[in-house]
């Protein structure tokens, strides 16, 4: 970009006036769900007979069968064609990070030599998009490219545009998931399942046991013309150099700060259409750094949530640029300032309406509070490398252990009360404890029980698992993942101690002990066990990593290798006892995990290459040969005098060259690097190598660009400063 170039695309950001979002006619209760095919519209649309299937097979995971699916799909069409729908598809999340589509118009021939509006059961139920481009791991090769669509009648259809959105799962000609949701679906399933037995031991009456997810988006929006200018936010997401800005999240005066008036209607145009779409959008805020937001949700059903939270990023996505901005979901667009995460609370709760994670007011309810806290703590301790295997990616990498957002160790913040009631629970005596058999009124032998009151303000932003009041909030994820990596790892740990700690209580009862007291005894050897998983301190310090080491915790940091926790035998064993993943699936899981990861460092190795050598050293030689040509002339006026009236520049005709040498050097290496990484064919070595040979250049050589920014003529600088990007007017 040349200097006159990047001067207007700067001032014109600055000049931008927010484009005015008119107030909806309606409030949101009445327009929230307004593009959602949801009970009230089925209601509307279906026969009664019909309308209560759908509920059978939306609550309860009934079968559907091919004439109630032909039914609905009439209803469905009739309610779409009164909104001018012309197109239908099916919308998944195949293993790429976003969601994919292709659109079929209603129409069929007439017979008659015409066309009519055609939607039948069979095209709402499953299609077969030939599928052959998405990641498969290996399991389907091209030649065998047919994979299956298959309507989640638990998500409800939407519209968008003229289009009919069915939300699918998508599964290869063999049966083996490609997609995110088919083992989210089974393993909430599991969790449903495990958790619902163990619930019989204090409420006889729960049937089904559900998933809460409440997550918090958090992004940055830029000015879309400087955002065009920086080739690497463009092709990465992240911009690949640029010095700090003077002032940029020190005075702690974004967070929470008032909302540009650009943002705003930003804002409110996102809210409208999501709140249109039934995602019921509650808090929006400014976050720590400069042109970080965040937004969220109130919580809704696991499986419910996670597609809204797709949704909502297309969306984001798409508004943004309506108003002149980029949205960036990045984990770490700009370096030194906070990076954007997206915490995943979430908690379980029973058809009955009680919130299993929320302590009671009785012995027997707190007994089920403290169950499902250690149970949960002991899916977390036993697969915290695994859980850490979920949120990580190559972008998520740039913010994990980066002293700024969750730590590379999973641990878990219980706070004061939960901590002294778990220690008290582990060293009390046997015998005390029998008092607890609360059936006979007797009153429980342990401080803060009957009544706990967690108190909600007692928070350590440090940790990435932390209890908080009623429910557990998963820190470490992406704000550019799918959330199903992590809710699909998380139940089916949680699941699996449920399963473990009914067996052995059921043995206890067997052998004649009274229930409760078998609970105890269950949970206190539990209590043992994974306390080496909580930890209230500070999850950024030094000694916790050589503590958490100790503990016996995963400390990996590499991304690659901390992939291989999903093949580890116990993860193995848990993904496949509770029928969520098989071994093949995780395998091809883990090749496209890596395979992803070395793509994205190697395209940002080649941007950068090409930023270094094509953008940033011409120009720096440009200034340098300006410099020398002032030193010249001084000579020639001043003669030997010259010498000390050039001392500065000649300082600066020094430093240019040394840096410009280190980069062009160094950039070559990286090449080599590039090419030698290249010629792995294991995708698990190529991944490793592209980690430790490839990715420490961008940095390295960052450094030096991020110098020469500091002392090249501002006109001159090719790409827009981060001073110039991270301050919305
Ligand atoms: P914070 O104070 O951490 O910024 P909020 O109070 O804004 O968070 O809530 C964050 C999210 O947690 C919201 O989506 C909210 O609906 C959700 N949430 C609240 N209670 C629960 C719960 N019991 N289970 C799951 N999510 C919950
Ligand atoms: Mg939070």
């Amino acid at each position: 970009m040349s200097s006159k170039l990047r001067f207007k695309v700067v001032s014109e950001a600055f000049a931008k006036k927010p484009v005015e979002v008119p107030a909806p006619a309606e409030r949101p209760s009445e327009f929230f769900g307004k593009y959602v095919f949801n009970k009230q519209k089925m209601f509307k649309y279906l026969p009664k007979k019909v309308y209560d299937k759908m509920c059978d097979v939306m609550d309860n995971g009934a079968p559907l069968d091919r004439e109630i699916a032909d039914q609905v799909a009439a209803g469905m069409k009739k309610w779409a064609m009164e909104l001018g729908v012309t197109h239908c598809t099916h919308w998944f999340q195949p293993l790429t990070d976003t969601t994919a589509e292709k659109h079929d118009a209603f129409v069929d021939h007439d017979g008659k030599g015409g066309m009519i509006e055609e939607f039948e059961g069979k095209s709402l139920v499953q299609q077969e998009p030939d599928a052959s481009s998405f990641p498969s791991g290996g399991i389907r090769s091209t030649f065998e490219a047919r994979g299956y669509s298959a309507w989640d009648p638990t998500s409800p259809v939407f519209v968008i545009g003229d289009t009919l959105m069915i939300p699918t799962v998508f599964i290869s000609y063999t049966g083996e998931a490609l997609d995110y949701k088919t083992p989210l679906l089974k393993a909430l399933s599991a969790v449903n399942k495990a958790a619902t037995d163990v619930c019989k031991y204090f409420y006889t009456d729960v049937k089904k046991v559900i998933t809460n997810l409440g997550w918090e988006q958090e992004y940055f929006l830029v000015d879309e013309g400087l955002y065009s200018a920086r080739p690497d936010l463009l092709l990465t997401g992240r911009t690949l150099m640029g010095h700090s800005s003077a002032k940029d999240q020190q005075m702690d005066d974004h967070y929470f700060g008032s909302i540009p008036e650009r943002v705003a209607e930003f804002m409110k145009d996102l809210e409208i259409q999501a709140l249109e779409l039934g995602i019921p959008c509650k808090t929006r805020h400014n976050e720590v750094a400069p042109n970080q937001f965040e937004l969220a949700p109130i919580f809704e059903e696991a499986n419910l949530a996670i597609d809204h939270n797709m949704l909502i990023m297309g969306l984001m996505r798409k508004i943004a640029r309506k108003h002149g901005f980029r949205c960036l979901l990045h984990e770490k667009p700009f370096a030194g300032i906070n990076g954007s995460g997206k915490h995943n609370n979430w908690s379980l709760s029973t058809d009955t309406g009680i919130l299993l994670h929320n302590p009671g007011k009785t012995p027997e309810e707190n007994l089920r509070f403290v169950t499902f806290i250690v149970e949960t703590l002991m899916g977390v301790y036993k697969h915290n490398g695994l859980l850490k295997a979920s949120i990580m990616s190559a972008t998520n990498a740039h913010r994990l252990g980066a002293h700024e957002a969750p730590p590379a160790i999973v641990s878990s913040f219980l706070g004061k009360q939960l901590t002294d009631l778990l220690n008290h629970l582990e060293e009390t005596e046997e015998d005390a404890l029998i008092t607890l058999d609360g059936k006979h009124g007797m009153k429980m032998d342990i401080p803060s029980i009957p009544e706990i009151m967690i108190d909600n303000t007692d928070r350590n932003r440090t940790s990435p698992f932390a209890f908080t009041g009623n429910r557990f909030e998963f820190r470490a994820v992406g704000s550019e993942a799918n959330c199903a990596s992590a809710m699909i790892a998380l139940n089916a740990a949680v699941a699996e101690a449920l399963v473990s700690f009914k067996e052995r209580v059921d043995a206890l009862i067997a052998q004649g002990v009274a229930q409760n007291s078998a609970i105890l005894k269950v949970l206190r050897d539990d209590i043992k066990t994974c306390k080496p998983i909580r930890f209230d301190g500070n999850g950024y310090s030094d000694e916790w990593v050589v503590e958490a080491g100790k503990r016996g915790l995963d400390v990996e940091k590499s991304c690659p290798i901390i992939f291989d926790r999903y093949l580890d035998k116990q993860s193995v064993e848990m993904f496949e006892k509770l029928n969520i993943m098989t071994e093949k699936e995780l395998e091809a899981r883990n090749e496209i995990k890596w395979e992803t990861y070395t793509k994205k460092v190697q395209i940002e190795a080649r941007i950068f290459g090409d930023l270094a050598i094509n953008h940033i050293i011409p120009i720096a030689t440009r200034y340098q040969s300006a410099l020398i040509d002032n030193v010249h002339k001084v000579k020639d006026i001043f003669g030997e005098e010259a010498i000390g009236l050039s001392e500065e520049n000649m300082k600066l005709i020094r430093e240019i060259s040394m840096r410009t040498k280190t980069i062009t050097a160094k950039v070559q290496e990286m090449i080599e690097a590039r090419k030698c990484a290249n010629r792995i064919t294991c995708e698990r070595t190529k991944a490793i190598a592209y980690h430790d040979t490839v990715e420490p250049f961008l940095n390295e050589i960052r450094e030096e660009i991020d110098k020469l920014e500091m002392i090249i003529d501002d006109e001159i600088w090719p790409l827009p400063k981060y001073r110039e990007i991270l301050f919305i007017r």
